[in-house]
C-alpha cells in the first residue's frame, strides 16, 4: 500500500482513490546528485534532535524539582552550539581525508598514464575485455580514451577504482550543511521552552513528530517502508530520552 492509500484508509475515507501507478523513473545517475551536502544535512538534523532532546531530557529530570527552566533553556543552546560546531568540525575532517585519499589515488594514475601511456592503454584493453567487450571493441575505446590525458585519468579512476575525480565531495558543503543542519535539529527540543513550556512533555512530543518526518525522507534513499523508517527513529529517540531523563534524575536527586 502507498503512503496515500494508508491515510486515505485510517481517515476513514473510502478508498476510491485509486493510487496513480509509479511513473517509470530511469534512474542513471545512482552516485550523490547533491554535491554531497544531503546526507551531512539529514543525519546531522537527526543528530542534533537526538542529542539536544536527550540533553534537555536529562536537564529537565536533574532539576524538576526546581520550578525554573532556566538551567533546561542554557543547557539546551549549550548543546546546540557545542554540538553543531563538533559535527561540522568531523565532517570536515572526514570528507577531506576521503577527498585526499581518493585525490592521491588520481595522482598516481594520472602519473603512470603520463609515464607509460601504452601500458596503460594496453590494460584498459584487458579490463574492458574482462569486462566483456570484443578485443576490437576494446581496443578502440582505449585508443580514443587515449587520446586524452584527462580523460584517460578519468577512464581509469573510475574503472580501477571507481571514484569520479570530477565529483569528489567537498569538506566545506558538508561542513556547513552538517553545522546548519545540527543547529536546525538540536532547536527543535528548545524552541518550545523559549516559547514558556514549562513542560518537557511538549519539548519531547514535537521532536519526535520531527524525528518521524525525518526518519521517513531517509527511507526514499533506501528499500523500507516510510513508516519503518520513522517509526525506528522515534523507537530510537524514546529510549535515548528516556535513559537521560533517569540518569538526570538520579544525579539530581543526589546533588
Ligand atoms: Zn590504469
Amino acid at each position: 500500500m502507498r503512503p496515500a492509500t494508508i491515510v486515505a484508509t485510517v481517515a476513514g475515507v473510502t478508498s476510491d482513490i485509486q493510487p496513480e501507478p509509479d511513473p517509470v523513473v530511469i534512474d542513471h545517475e545512482h552516485e550523490d546528485l547533491t554535491g554531497g551536502w544531503l546526507r551531512p544535512s539529514v543525519f546531522g538534523a537527526m543528530d542534533g534532535l537526538v542529542s539536544n532532546a536527550a540533553l534537555v531530557a536529562g536537564v529537565a529530570g536533574g532539576t524538576r524539582h526546581i520550578e525554573d527552566t532556566t538551567a533546561v533553556i542554557l543547557a539546551g543552546i549549550a548543546g546546540l552550539a557545542a554540538g553543531a560546531f563538533s559535527m561540522a568540525v568531523g565532517e570536515y575532517v572526514s570528507v577531506a581525508s576521503e577527498s585526499e585519499s581518493a585525490q592521491r589515488e588520481v595522482d598516481k594514475e594520472r602519473a603512470e598514464i603520463l609515464a607509460h601511456p601504452e601500458e596503460e592503454r594496453a590494460e584498459l584493453v584487458e579490463i574492458l575485455v574482462d569486462k566483456g567487450l570484443a578485443q576490437s571493441t576494446a581496443e578502440d575505446v582505449a585508443r580514443q580514451v587515449h587520446q586524452d590525458v584527462e580523460t584517460a585519468v578519468t577512464v581509469h579512476a573510475q574503472i580501477e577504482f571507481g571514484v569520479d575525480p570530477d565529483g569528489l565531495a567537498s569538506p566545506k558543503v558538508a561542513a556547513v550543511s552538517s553545522f546548519l543542519a545540527f543547529t536546525a535539529g538540536a532547536s527543535v527540543p528548545v524552541v518550545p521552552y523559549l516559547f514558556g513550556a514549562e513542560t518537557l512533555t511538549i519539548s519531547i512530543v514535537v521532536t519526535l513528530m520531527v524525528l518521524f518526518a525525518l526518519g521517513a525522507v531517509v527511507t526514499r534513499v533506501t528499500s523500507r517502508p516510510w513508516w519503518y523508517g520513522g517509526g525506528r527513529q522515534v523507537l530510537l529517540g524514546c529510549i535515548a530520552f528516556a535513559a537521560t531523563y533517569g540518569i538526570g534524575m538520579l544525579v539530581g536527586a543526589s546533588v
